[in-house]
């Protein structure tokens, strides 16, 4: 499960920002299995399946009722759709599939109630969520990628390669399988897990919209996080498309040669026009961008680099979470107690526009705390 950063170099990983191509997410809609002529129904979007069902000579409001089957009821068996007519039911069990990802097990942490639960894909890759049940609040932390080509140093994910974009159904899917293992409603979504979610686009906003609809998940728009590590073009999609969902931004560092060592994209899209899409962002109506650090010790934790990161955030509207950096064995560490102290204390003392949180990751024990997400095959032996 561990990777030691910098010594672990996958060929899959890409150093040179440059070549990173922000086409990624552009692959054509995979709507067959792979293994038969099924087509796979779940990752559909509400306008999708109303095609869909017309194409196959049925109404649109067919489509809604198979909508609401898939999300809000998440059924797993096509005959469980009751209001479904027994022809077309008898069609779809011919044609279509609701199969995406196997769940393979589910960890437990001993400290706090988090879960981290390992799918396995149909062409036995593996991808984790995070299941985090605080009070009231249940957040699930989603993978949109099979690994990570940012190629973040101190990532576990980023450690593991890249090989494809999840389909919006295998991202749909690792929530419904956590609903299905919990008995307290989802409250919150992430999209922190495994990759990186403007790299996969479209089929994240698809999946989002999803969770979003209310004849689909109903969650509010206010509680769908995306976090990127800074795919410029991608967030002024997001800002002139109006999405309502909320954005995180990782920072990670208070200057561009720091910030280039650990983040290799940032070469192309540096700190500055970061903060500035950032605050474009919160400039539009009830929204307010999240800056995410990870605290690394010796790295970005010095109070000159506090002193710095006050600057850049000063007048824009928005959050910081510092996140003490969870260990993954690499040459980077978490800095001690006091050090993380000082740190926020000095932007607590100074914050403006800003407002500074500690975020502590739950779940270290079953390393399914940020950035930890990582299968390799070691895990796989233990199954
Ligand atoms: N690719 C996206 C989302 C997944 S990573 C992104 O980078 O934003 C989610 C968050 O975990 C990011 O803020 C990232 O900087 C942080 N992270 C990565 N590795 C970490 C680690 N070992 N400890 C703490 N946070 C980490
Ligand atoms: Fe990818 Fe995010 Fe990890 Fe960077 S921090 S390697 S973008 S998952």
């Amino acid at each position: 499960m561990k990777n030691s950063c910098c010594i672990v170099k996958n060929s899959c990983n890409i150093r040179m920002m440059n070549s990173i191509s922000i086409e990624q997410g552009k692959i054509a809609p995979l709507k067959k299995n792979i293994s038969s002529d099924h087509t796979i129904i779940k990752g559909m979007t509400f306008t999708e399946l109303q095609e869909w069902c017309i194409d196959k000579g049925e109404s649109a409001y067919r489509g809604g009722q198979l909508f609401e089957w898939l999300y809000r009821h998440g059924i797993t068996n096509i005959d469980e759709m009751s209001n479904i007519k027994k022809s077309f039911r008898d069609f779809l069990t011919l044609n279509a599939s609701l199969e995406t990802l196997t769940l393979e097990s589910v960890s437990e942490s001993n400290q706090e109630s988090t879960q981290k639960y390992l799918f396995k894909t149909h062409e036995s890759k593996f991808i984790e969520s995070v299941s985090i049940i605080e009070k009231q609040r249940h957040t699930v932390c989603l993978s949109t990628q099979i690994g990570c080509n940012v190629d973040c140093d101190f990532c576990a994910t980023g450690k593991m390669g890249f090989s494809r974009n999840l389909l919006t159904g295998e991202i749909v899917d690792q929530l419904l399988w956590v609903m299905r293992k919990t008995t307290l409603p989802v409250t919150n979504i992430v999209f922190m897990g495994m990759g990186e979610p403007f790299l996969n686009y479209k089929r994240v906003m698809d999946a989002a919209d999803i969770f979003h609809h209310q004849r689909g998940f109903d969650l509010a728009s206010t509680r769908i996080t995306i976090s990127t590590a800074g795919i410029l073009p991608r967030i002024y999609q997001f800002i002139t498309e109006n999405r309502k969902y909320k954005l995180a931004i990782s920072l990670n560092a208070s200057d561009d040669i720091t910030r280039t060592q650990i983040m290799p994209l940032n070469s192309k899209w540096p700190i500055k026009e970061l903060i500035k899409a950032g605050k474009t962002y919160s400039e539009l109506p009830r929204r307010r961008v999240m800056f995410e650090y990870v605290l690394l010790k010796n790295v970005n934790d010095s109070i000159e680099d506090a002193y710095r990161l006050h600057k850049l955030l000063n007048g824009v509207q928005c959050k910081l979470n510092l996140i003490p950096y969870n260990s993954m064995g690499g040459i980077f560490n978490r800095p001690d107690e006091d050090k993380i102290k000082e740190f926020a204390e000095y932007l607590y003392d100074r914050q403006t526009t800003y407002r500074v949180l500690v975020r502590r990751s739950k779940g270290k024990d079953i390393n399914a705390a940020c950035g930890q997400l990582a299968v390799n095959n070691k895990e796989k032996e233990n199954l």
